[in-house]
């Protein structure tokens, strides 16, 4: 059955301070209905040629801003996504399918906290200065922002992982072409609407809707764009990579994970049991950072494995809005077929499913009936090689296998391509950072998970990404260095 068109939210990209229409559109669907609800413009090169011209021509007065100008300004704008914070929550959870209290007290929060951050951490850089002074000399390095900073983000955490690009990007000095997943721009649109009145200026910010295909290729193939943020799969990474490389641009990727949690013997399982169970399912499994791997050291993976199940088994699937669901409805259906198929292959691998996918039964409310929803699944008796222990999932699908040395879990947990987060659980606190320290992974919690300082580096090793952002990284890599040198 077709709804008639108005019913559709219809999305417009922006460029130069203004909403413009597109000339085609994509469907995006309500992930806990299966219906679609919103269309968003289908840009190609023309749409970005219109947004990049915008942005070179917004650099020279926006560069030449002071930084408390610009601090002032992502204040004002951090105001004033708060001051909405419950109808940008309402629409993340809409668009994306997580809940709606993940999106209340994770998602917008931390887009405000974004903009705050770089607000604050934009006043406080200095620069490096060394002096010769045998040979009359002294040196110092200058920093200017680069031009326009192109900017893709994906569907997991849409409006979060957009502003955690857009705040230093803008805070630098620099300007701005972002495209957000077709998936998910709902948001990234809303808050377009409130730069003018944040103050700022026409063709700082602008927004092109659409596939990485076409516009997201057409973005990164631009010669005007030298800079490009990307988070999202490596797959598409190698293929930014590539067809950047004719342009030598700096590229900043943060890709997957297949994220361990190493459990000891000696951990406090009252800690550990809740937080694995938190970065396992929340988000639908649909975060980089979350568990996919869990090694647990022998004399208490019995214990764990029984406690952990019983515990997953209480987590409530179902319609996102309702406050009291903990896992909302996957991103869509091609995706929930993948982590679907995932389970299978291990089942057909002969490892044991625990609960959730095929094992226990999935009661919807009506009106959900056709949305994505998986259950909490729990494998175990899985090899090390299987497909489900080493490919991201990106999924609320977890492994748990049994370990028994600190030597043989440090290479297990190594052995995958990917190097992201890893979390380490034990009251040793000498082993502790023996083992964070030999681990493959850009990030490692221990006794605890994603909490973040948004000062310190994050990113990935290996096939996880290469650079890292944060409070002084974000500025190195959004910013040109220059070293001057004077004689007298
Ligand atoms: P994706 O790579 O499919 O898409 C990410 C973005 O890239 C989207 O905006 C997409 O339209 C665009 N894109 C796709 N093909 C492109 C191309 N050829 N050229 C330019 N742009 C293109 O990823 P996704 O499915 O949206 O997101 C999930 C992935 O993101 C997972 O692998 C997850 O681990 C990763 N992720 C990483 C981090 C991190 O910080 N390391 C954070 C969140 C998600």
């Amino acid at each position: 059955t077709m709804a008639c068109s108005e019913a559709f939210l219809v999305l417009e990209n922006f460029i130069a301070g203004k909403f413009v229409p597109c000339s085609s559109y994509i469907d995006s669907y309500d992930p806990s209905t299966g219906d679609v609800y919103c269309k968003v413009p289908d840009s190609g090169k023309e749409e970005v040629e219109a947004a990049v011209k915008a942005a070179k021509a917004a650099f020279p007065i926006w560069s030449s801003r002071s930084p408390l100008e610009r601090s002032q300004i992502l204040n004002k704008l951090a105001d004033l996504i708060e001051h909405d914070l419950e109808a940008f929550a309402q629409a993340e959870s809409k668009d994306q399918g997580k809940t709606i209290t993940f999106a209340r007290t994770v998602d917008i929060p931390r887009a405000v906290y974004n903009f705050r951050f770089f607000a604050s951490s934009i006043l406080h850089h200095t620069t490096e200065c060394t002096e010769m002074a045998t040979m009359g000399c002294v040196h110092y390095t200058s920093r200017t922002p680069v031009g326009v900073a192109g900017l893709i983000s994906p569907w997991n955490l849409p409006l979060y992982l957009l502003t955690w690009k857009i705040a230093p990007a803008i805070a630098c000095g620099n300007t701005v072409v972002a495209k957000p997943s077709e998936m998910t721009s709902v948001t990234a649109w809303m808050m377009c609407k409130l730069l003018e009145k944040a103050g700022v200026p026409h063709g700082v910010v602008n927004m092109v809707f659409g596939t990485g295909a076409r516009a997201g290729e057409a973005l990164v193939c631009h010669p005007d764009v030298p800079l490009i943020s990307f988070t999202g799969s490596t797959l598409t990474a190698q293929r930014i990579t590539e067809k950047s490389a004719p342009y030598c641009k700096r590229l900043s990727l943060e890709l997957g994970g297949k994220n361990p949690a190493i459990i000891f013997d000696d951990a406090d399982l009252s800690q550990c049991i809740p937080t694995t169970l938190r970065s396992s399912f929340a988000n639908q499994g649909e975060i980089c950072l979350c568990t996919s791997r869990i090694f647990v050291q022998r004399g208490i993976y019995s214990e764990f494995l029984k406690k952990f199940v019983a515990e997953a088994k209480k987590w409530k699937v179902g319609n996102p809005s309702d406050p009291t669901v903990d896992v909302g409805a996957l991103i869509s259906k091609e995706h929930l077929e993948k982590v679907r198929s995932y389970v299978k292959k291990a089942k057909a691998e002969g490892a044991k499913v625990l609960c959730g996918e095929g094992v226990d039964s999935l009661a919807l409310p009506t009106g959900n009936q056709k949305g994505y929803f998986i259950l909490p699944t729990i494998i175990a008796e899985i090899k090390d090689k299987s497909c489900c222990m080493q490919e991201e999932i990106f999924g609320p699908v977890t492994c748990v296998v049994v370990f028994d040395t600190e030597e043989e879990v440090i290479e297990r947990a190594n052995s995958v391509k990917y190097g992201l987060a890893a979390t380490v659980w034990s009251s040793n606190v000498g082993r502790v950072h023996r083992v964070a320290r030999r681990l493959q992974s850009g990030l490692v919690w221990t006794n605890c998970w994603l909490i973040r300082d948004l000062n310190l580096p994050f990113g990935g090793m290996k096939a996880s990404g290469i650079g890292r952002e944060g409070a002084k990284d974000s500025y190195e890599f959004f910013t040109e260095v220059k070293t001057i040198t004077i004689k007298h």
